[in-house]
């Protein structure tokens, strides 16, 4: 059976691995299709495409967006979008400033506390990457102020933390149209991951799938037979279409494997041609 991942993030985001070699990665894997999905980016999708094309490999354009629903910071994917479109270009530049503000925000309070951290050095060591909240656990790891990425969120950069500071999100509704707007196709990602109880969950599949999502992310890594049998009664009952993806992020998140997450996702070629009809209809 082919298979395929449609969640992968890259050094364009907070990945480890540079497209080119997720791509080889994945070849080597006998993946049919990946999508490339960096956060609040498309900047890697070019180079994966040329290596895809070499290494038969098809590189579906993707996207995630953080977005807010009831407060909570939902994650959205977008698929088949065109990474031209003007729409697009105005989102990331302007998600580009937030981020800017916000990291020097975090970077103020890691500095009051004494580590010898800068957004200058942080921006010359990762050039055109969207710079999130990983790269400062990393630079806290080469510090030797934390052992671990997770330690650094434990201690100062998770929600809550002492180093933690918000940062602005576009709304669900919005998300959807400006994927609509570029082309593609939204897809609600790893709806388990937001810590909603039964009723809140429900409410945001339907509130996705009112507002044109397509698909729900179903096969994700860590999701037990249980959680996915949940979640397909959902997709029934909102018919949306049962997608997923391992969310690989390289060294940022070990023991997630492409195409495999914990050994257990097989995630179907199916699942891709169903969303990729789904742009016609
Ligand atoms: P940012 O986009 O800068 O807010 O960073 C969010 C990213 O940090 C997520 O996509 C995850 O990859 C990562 N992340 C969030 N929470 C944790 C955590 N507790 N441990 C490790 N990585 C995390
Ligand atoms: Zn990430
Ligand atoms: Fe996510
Ligand atoms: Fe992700």
């Amino acid at each position: 059976m082919d298979r395929v991942d449609l969640h992968i993030h890259t050094t364009a985001s907070d990945g480890t691995m540079c497209p080119r070699d997720v791509v080889s990665m994945a070849a080597m894997l006998g993946l049919k299709a990946i999508a490339v999905t960096d956060h609040d980016t498309m900047a890697g999708i070019a180079e994966a495409g040329e290596a895809g094309e070499l290494l038969g490999v098809s590189i579906i354009p993707g996207i995630e967006l953080s977005t807010d629903f009831q407060n909570t910071d939902v994650h959205v994917l977008g698929y088949f979008l065109s990474p031209d479109a003007p729409q697009l270009k105005e989102y990331t530049h302007w998600v580009t400033e937030q981020r800017r503000e916000r990291n020097g925000k975090i970077i103020e309070k890691l500095r009051a506390k004494g580590f010898a951290i800068s957004l200058e050095e942080l921006e010359q060591q990762y050039p055109g990457t969207v710079l999130g909240r990983p790269h400062i656990a990393q630079k806290l790891m080469e510090l030797g102020a934390v052992d671990s990425v997770k330690e650094a969120f434990r201690r100062y950069l998770g929600q809550g933390r002492s180093c933690f500071v918000p940062r602005k999100r576009i709304s669900l509704e919005d998300a959807a149209k400006l994927i609509q707007a570029c082309g593609g196709v939204a897809v609600l990602a790893h709806p388990l991951q937001y810590g909603f109880d039964r009723a809140t969950l429900d409410k945001l599949v339907k509130t996705a799938a009112d507002c044109g999502f397509k698909g729900i992310e179903i096969f994700y890594s860590g999701y037990t037979d249980s959680d996915q049998s949940k979640l397909f009664d959902l997709a029934e009952k909102y018919s949306l279409l049962p997608t997923g993806g391992s969310d690989f992020h390289g060294e940022n998140k070990p023991g997630i494997q492409i195409g495999s997450g914990d050994g257990k996702l097989n995630i179907p070629a199916y699942v891709l041609i169903m969303l990729a009809r789904s742009q016609f209809q």
